[in-house]
Order: C-alpha cells, then sequence, then structure tokens
C-alpha cells in the first residue's frame, strides 16, 4: 500500500517524485519503458523559456515564470546541465515587429525579467553570425538551456535517494478506486495506493480514462530536429526563435547543453502517439527557415535527426489538477511543459495538501545528486585522468571514460541499454554516433551487470538515415 502512485516517469512525473521524497511518504513511479525519460521528456528542445510567449491567466503563463526561476537552484542540487543563454526573437519587418510588441507586453504582464526590444545593430553585436537583415528583436535575459533527458534522469534518482520506489518496465493497464483505495493494475500485479497521479504524456488522457475521467483528450504534435556537430556552435551563443507562427513558436536554432548545433522543430498534428518518425519534406522546411534567422551552418557537419512529440491537450493549456474522482489527479502538458515542470510539482503537492495528504517533513531529505558525467568541452579545463584512474576512454569523439559508464550502472535507476548509457554519458552522440563506441559500451555493460552481451539492450527506434538524405535532398548546396 502506497500513499501516492505516479503514472509515468518524464520529466513532470520526476519533478512530482523528488519533490513527495521531501515528506515522509510510500511513494511508488511506474513508468512503462526500460528507462525513465523515455517519452517527449528526452526529445525537445531543452530550452529554460523565459515565459513571454504564453497567454497571460493561463497556468502556462504563471507556471513557466515560476519554473523558469528555480532552475539555477536545481541545477546547484542534481547537477544535471543548464546554462543561462538569454533569447532572441527576431523580427525580420513592422509586421513581424507588431509581434515582438504583443510578446513584450504580454511578458510583462507575465513577470518575466530582462525583457527588452533591441534594433538590428544592437542585435548582430549580441549574435554577429546571424541575417543582418533582422530589424528588430526581443531579447530574454531569462531564457537558458539545460540537459532535458538528464534532467529527468537526476531528479528521478534523487527521489529514489530518498526513499522512492521505480518500477520500470510495468504499464499501467487499468484502475479502479473502492472506498479511499486505488487498485493500479499493471501487466504485471495490482498496486493500491491512496492517490494516484496521471503524469503519463502523450498517454494521459487514456490513463484519466480507465478511472472513467473523460475531460480532455491529448492531440499529438510532432516536432523534428536536426542536430549538428560541436564546431557548428560557434554560429549562436542564444536561443534564436523567429516571430511565432499559428502552429507554435516556429524554428528556433540554439546551441545544446553540451555544445552542438541544433535546428528545429515543426509542428505536426499526427495520427499515432508514438510517431517519431522523419522526413525529407519536415527537415527542408526546418533547414529552410532556420537559415533565415543564419545561413552559415554546414549541412556536411549534420549528426542526425530526431522527433518528439508534444502532448498537446484539447484544453489548450496545462491540466494540473484534482479531478471528480477523489485522490486522482491529472498532470499533463506541452511546451512549455519542461520549463514549467518544477513548478508543477509544488502546484501538485499543494492540491495534495488541500485534499488531505498528510505531508509531514522528510528530516532525513538529501538535495544533492552527484553527476555522472564530466562535462568536456572546449573549457574543460580537468584532467581526465582524474575522472578514470584507468584511463580508459570508451567513446572517443565525447571522451566517455570506462569509469564514467560504470558510475551510471551502479545508480539508483538500474539500466541494462545502450541507449541508457548514451542518455547519462554521452557516449555514442558525438561525430560517428557509437560507430566506435557500440560494441565496448555493450561488453562494458554485460561485464558490469554479469550478464551475456546478447542480453543487453540497444538503441531505441531510430528514425534518422540524415546523411543519405542530406544526399539525395541537395540541401546542402542551398
Ligand atoms: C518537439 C518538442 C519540443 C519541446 N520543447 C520544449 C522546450 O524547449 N521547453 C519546454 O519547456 N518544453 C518543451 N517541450 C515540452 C516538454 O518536452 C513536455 O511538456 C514535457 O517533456 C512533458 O513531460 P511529461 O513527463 O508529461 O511527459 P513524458 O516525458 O512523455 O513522460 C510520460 C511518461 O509516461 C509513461 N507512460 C505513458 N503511459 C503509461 C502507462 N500506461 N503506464 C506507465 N507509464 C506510462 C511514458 O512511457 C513516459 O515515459 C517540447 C516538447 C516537444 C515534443
Amino acid at each position: 500500500m502506497y500513499d501516492v502512485v505516479i503514472i509515468g516517469g518524464g520529466v513532470i512525473g520526476g519533478n512530482i517524485a523528488r519533490e513527495l521524497s521531501k515528506y515522509k511518504l510510500e511513494v511508488c513511479m511506474i513508468e512503462k519503458e526500460e528507462d525513465v525519460s523515455c517519452g517527449c521528456s528526452k526529445a525537445n528542445s531543452g530550452i529554460v523559456h523565459g515565459g513571454y510567449a504564453d497567454t497571460p491567466g493561463t497556468l502556462k503563463s504563471e507556471l513557466c515564470v515560476k519554473g523558469n526561476r528555480m532552475f539555477a537552484d536545481l541545477e546547484k542540487d542534481l547537477n544535471f546541465g543548464y546554462r543561462e543563454t538569454g533569447s532572441l526573437v527576431l523580427a525580420f519587418s513592422d509586421e513581424e515587429k507588431e509581434h515582438l510588441e504583443k510578446l513584450y507586453n504580454d511578458g510583462i504582464e507575465n513577470g518575466v525579467r530582462g525583457l527588452k526590444i533591441i534594433d538590428g545593430e544592437e542585435v548582430i553585436k549580441m549574435e554577429p553570425r546571424l541575417n543582418k537583415e533582422v530589424k528588430w528583436a526581443l531579447y530574454c535575459s531569462d531564457a537558458g538551456v539545460c540537459s532535458p533527458y538528464e534532467f529527468t534522469i537526476a531528479l528521478i534518482e534523487n527521489a529514489i535517494k530518498n526513499g522512492m520506489e521505480l518500477r520500470l518496465s510495468e504499464e499501467v493497464i487499468g484502475l479502479e478506486k473502492s472506498g479511499d483505495i486505488f487498485k493500479v493494475k499493471t501487466n504485471k500485479c495490482v498496486i493500491e495506493s491512496r492517490y494516484v497521479i496521471n503524469a503519463a504524456g502523450v498517454y494521459s488522457d487514456k490513463v484519466s480514462k480507465m478511472i472513467g475521467v473523460d475531460t480532455f483528450d491529448i492531440i499529438p504534435r510532432k516536432g523534428e530536429y536536426i542536430i549538428f556537430n560541436k564546431d557548428q556552435a560557434y554560429l549562436v551563443n542564444k536561443v534564436i526563435f523567429q516571430v511565432p507562427t499559428k502552429k507554435g513558436k516556429g524554428i528556433l536554432v540554439t546551441t545544446t547543453y553540451h555544445g552542438n548545433l541544433l535546428i528545429g522543430p515543426d509542428a505536426e498534428q499526427v495520427a499515432h502517439k508514438d510517431d517519431v518518425s522523419t522526413d525529407e519534406k519536415s527537415l527542408r522546411e526546418i533547414v529552410d527557415s532556420a537559415r533565415k534567422s543564419v545561413s552559415g551552418f554546414d549541412m556536411k557537419k549534420a549528426l542526425t535527426s530526431f522527433a518528439g512529440v508534444r502532448p498537446t491537450s484539447s484544453t489548450k493549456d496545462f491540466i494540473v489538477e484534482e479531478t471528480d474522482v477523489k485522490g486522482f489527479l491529472n498532470v499533463t502538458g506541452d511546451s512549455p511543459g519542461l520549463t514549467s515542470s518544477p513548478a508543477i510539482a509544488k502546484k501538485v503537492i499543494g492540491i495534495l495538501r488541500d485534499s488531505g495528504l498528510k505531508l509531514e517533513e522528510n528530516n532525513h531529505f538529501i538535495a544533492y545528486r552527484k553527476p555522472i558525467f564530466i562535462k568536456k568541452d572546449r573549457d574543460f579545463k580537468g584532467d581526465i585522468n582524474a575522472i578514470d584512474p584507468k584511463k580508459h576512454i570508451i567513446c572517443r569523439c565525447e571522451a566517455v571514460t570506462e569509469a564514467e559508464i560504470v558510475d551510471a550502472l551502479n545508480r539508483e535507476i538500474k539500466i541494462c541499454s545502450i541507449d541508457a548509457i548514451k542518455r547519462r554519458t554521452r557516449a555514442g552522440m558525438g561525430t560517428c554516433q557509437g560507430a566506435f563506441c557500440r560494441p565496448r559500451v555493450r561488453k562494458l555493460i554485460a561485464e558490469t551487470l554479469n550478464i551475456k552481451e546478447e542480453d543487453v539492450g540497444g538503441l531505441a527506434p531510430r528514425s534518422s538515415d540524415l546523411h543519405n538524405r542530406v544526399k539525395r535532398m541537395d540541401i546542402m548546396k542551398l
């Protein structure tokens, strides 16, 4: 019997889990995949948004601004990778300037700090490699970038350290309430709990309907990206947006937390919630649109393409509420759900308290979580031998050591796949995309866990055949 069961190990479930682990509660998280952060929390832009893009008065606008302000402290505790960079929304005409003014006014109403509209000259001073045709931009000093899957992993590792139980590879297939107790039926057993939090992302409408709450649908909206080698990151320092379109925030150009150039995403409603395929038409549109902001990227340096599916709600806002079924909470949201997730979790704690859950402080709560991976970019001043005295580099492109991979395997979340190691250490994320290190990672996982190599999980289904596509599309020449 648990006090709270959380369905879904994404960034929203992860933040809720960590907040709950600050109290003396029996908490269990159920995740259908073999690792956490396998939904849209792993495939997004990783932007910590300023909070000017959401309509004032919505939950999105309130929780995005609050969430943004929590990232610096979370990074100090959890070491997942966050950097404040600032952002620019570019305008190329007078009509587009009107959009900037609207965003500015909305931002001020939402309580965003560090906003100003600047002229083209100042924009180019800030970012010399942008398209010189730019006339104005909305600058927001408070925006940043983070590593979204490492954030999710860090939150859940920390929640487990503080007492939460994680059940991986277990799918919730039914829900019932008998008296005050929920029976959560999974593909493996029945789990009892006093409260249930539905944080199932694109499947949150399906889970909600299991208990008879049919108040919203999730409309899956896919976004595709192209990620480039780190030598392309000299092009931009800040997150570069264009004025939003009806479909959303538009195509951005940014340097990721780990120093790759990233362009995307588009927004396309899809029939299947797990559709993370990429296609030439979308990729061409992304390249064309990104080139309006900055044209200098070299398509030969594109590493791969990928896609994520936004859990867009039919209510057009986040859903963070106790439902008509007392003790059952729906918590779901598309962009800026990553930015807002720490504030969403605080709101959930308030709802649980109001609903009668006794929240007694856990005096043994440990806030700190040690990093797995030591960031080794051009600023790395350290000695790699100090990280791994055996001096064993497993992934040459990203300088990932054996010690880092062994550390990842011995953490709170029990993992057993090349994909899980990739998300935690970056082995396989470099120029050769794992061609060199994949067999070595597989061998090391097998040796460390004392299992057969054929029992080590591989990579998640991939959508990218980017190099051949780039040739076919001939976009290198554009
Ligand atoms: C293309 C794109 C770009 C984005 N960019 C940004 C951005 O830059 N900044 C920002 O703030 N936000 C961004 N977002 C939004 C952000 O990624 C999401 O709001 C956030 O990741 C949602 O987290 P989640 O935990 O609800 O969902 P998920 O990460 O999808 O987690 C839900 C989990 O529930 C599990 N699950 C589902 N059904 C069951 C079941 N029956 N039993 C057990 N487990 C189940 C899934 O396997 C999954 O792991 C973007 C999203 C996309 C797709």
